[in-house]
């Protein structure tokens, strides 16, 4: 039967690694993939990890239809025999609808990676969707670690270093907005509610005149 499943986690968990992983797995035994992506740190219509490793995909913007994209690539003779979609949380809920029916009415396997918690902890609404469609979620065995080396479950955003809850649930890190440096960082669920960052643990072991925090 395909299936859609969902892997999610955190950022930093190897999303995109596993994703490039199951489409060369697929590709070797002579199998051919649609994959979209959203956003990718490598530029658009590519699906990049951390890793360095890059592929080509399909920029799937919030207008796409998905499921459309499929047939027509069909009807015009292409091959496809799954579907891989990273960074998920950022398609609408539309789009996750499409991938369902790509399933139930194609006949293909889904893939799609994403992150199901935004800075702030609420869900993407692309995961939201994904979690209530999915056939099968699978939490990625890849754990990315807090600067405290407990399990990171938590994605905070850093502005000039400093951890933000407010703002658009979707800013690209890395990038120089209005003079300030926006970053992502991977916490434990204790050092997201202190909003202690690996920047502002180290300054505060540098530093004489804070006191360590007392457990809450
Ligand atoms: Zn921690």
């Amino acid at each position: 039967m395909p299936e859609l499943v969902f892997f999610s986690g955190t950022m930093d968990c190897g999303k995109s690694t596993l994703a490039l992983q199951i489409a060369h797995n697929r590709d070797a035994r002579g199998l051919q993939g649609v994959i979209f992506t959203r956003d990718d740190r490598a530029g658009a219509g590519k699906l990049s990890s951390r890793l360095g490793l890059v592929t080509e995909a399909v920029e799937a913007p919030d207008g796409l239809d998905l499921y459309a994209y499929l047939v027509d690539q069909l009807s015009q003779g292409g091959k496809a025999d799954y579907v891989i979609v990273d960074e998920a949380q950022f398609l609408a809920p539309v789009q996750i609808d499409q991938l369902a029916r790509i399933v139930d009415d194609l006949g293909l396997d889904v893939y799609a990676f994403g992150i199901t918690t935004d800075f702030r902890t609420k869900l993407f609404p692309g995961s939201q969707r994904l979690i209530e469609l999915a056939d099968r979620i699978e939490q990625l065995q890849v754990e990315a670690l807090c600067w405290c080396g407990a399990r990171a479950t938590h994605n905070a955003r850093t502005v000039d270093g400093h951890m933000v809850v407010e703002g658009e649930q979707v800013v690209v890190g890395d990038v120089n907005t209005a003079a300030e440096v926006v970053g992502y960082e991977v916490l434990c669920r204790r050092h997201y509610r202190r909003r202690m960052t690996s920047a502002s643990a180290r300054a505060a072991t540098l530093s004489p005149d804070v006191l360590p925090v007392t457990p809450a």
